[in-house]
């Protein structure tokens, strides 16, 4: 059942999957409507590039999931961000053959969109989401464009951020009488919706082929490559992050003080030491040199994350924008985030 939709949930996973400029790790999602009901979105934990008709998926009553939103009363006092993670857990659909997993937990959003949905944490649109200029520059460089677009404030992930995209979506309409099909999300992202699989595809590459071109971004983004010194010990080989680590002797207030988006406090910063070599991630603030201490694949995505944040860093410095961070509320809501504590704890055994 559904097999050509699944087919097409697989192309344009893997096509934004692939590229580590567009996706860092097990970050980004996807989706597809299969009928007026069921919905197939990532399934928490898994990486894009894995998403196949047999895995890495879920199907969700998504019918269910917009009602729940649609009916929520702000009024009541009661805890919408639990009730709503719950609600999508109790709306997986059991299929033959396809393992019981947690839905991603962007779900909410994937629901109230056009049939494709593809979220992605690409670096260049990263560059945009995280200024303070970011919502002004997205005017200037899409303003003869004939897709509608929309700038969502940073908001906490799940059940706020839902809500304020639906209201986000529901204004534009009314103003412009047509479906904003790009959503930049500050801190945070980027989203494309359409419904057929090509156009989503298509203005995810345009959006972040313009704001290369704005910025004039011409060098291809750097490699990763990633030395097995023994058993649970890697190198970086990645000269890009070397030579900026080197040259910018970065102290250890760094991360802290730059703080892009959650899957860097996810994957990142409570893993990184400077200058010793009793963490994850260990970085020789000297030499620029990074040594990993954990299995291979949890030390490929915290290279991919590392690698996506000191560059969106240095474009940022580069260009002349002001960075902006995120506050120490909102990131004391990711740490003691329950649905990012199981995400986290995936992270070991996702494969490469
Ligand atoms: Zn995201």
């Amino acid at each position: 059942m559904f097999q050509e939709a699944l087919k097409e949930l697989q192309y344009i996973s893997t096509q934004v999957g692939l590229p580590i400029e567009y996706t860092q790790g097990g970050g980004g999602n996807t989706s597809v409507k299969l009928n007026e009901e069921l919905m197939a979105v990532k399934a928490s934990g898994f990486k894009l590039k894995q998403i196949n008709p047999k895995e890495g998926y879920v199907v969700v009553n998504y019918k269910n999931i917009m009602e729940f939103y649609n009916n929520v009363d702000l009024s009541l006092d009661r805890d919408y961000e639990k009730e709503s993670t719950e609600f999508a857990k109790a709306n997986v659909v059991e299929m033959e053959g396809l393992k019981k997993l947690r839905p991603s937990v962007e779900a909410g959003f994937h629901s109230i969109l056009l049939k494709y949905v593809i979220h992605t944490h690409p670096v260049y649109a990263n560059i945009v989401c995280c200024t303070h200029k970011g919502r002004e520059l997205m005017n200037e460089i899409f303003k003869n464009v004939d897709f509608g677009f929309v700038w969502i404030p940073y908001i906490n992930p799940g059940f706020s951020l839902t809500l304020r995209i639906k209201k986000a979506v529901h204004d534009y309409l009314n103003e412009n009488d047509k479906f904003p099909q790009v959503i930049f999300m500050e801190n945070h992202g980027l989203i494309t919706t359409a419904d057929n699989p090509r156009e989503c595809l298509d203005l995810h590459q345009r959006v972040n082929d313009m704001i290369k071109t704005h910025f004039g971004i011409a060098e291809t983004y750097p490699k990763i490559e990633l030395d097995k010194l023994d058993e649970n010990k890697y190198v970086s080989r990645t000269e890009y992050l070397k030579i900026y680590l080197k040259a910018n002797k970065i102290g250890l207030d760094f991360f802290d003080r730059n703080v892009l988006y959650p899957d860097q406090l996810v994957y990142l910063n409570e893993n990184i030491s400077l200058g010793g070599m009793d963490n994850k991630l260990n970085i020789n603030t000297e030499t620029g040199e990074i040594i990993y201490l954990t299995n291979e694949s949890e030390a490929q995505t915290m290279e991919e994350t590392l690698l996506a944040c000191i560059y969106v860093i240095d474009n940022i410095n580069r260009l002349g924008l002001p960075l902006k961070s995120m506050t120490a509320e909102e990131i004391d809501f990711i740490k003691n985030w329950e649905s990012e504590a199981y995400r986290k704890s995936l992270v070991k055994s996702l494969k490469k």
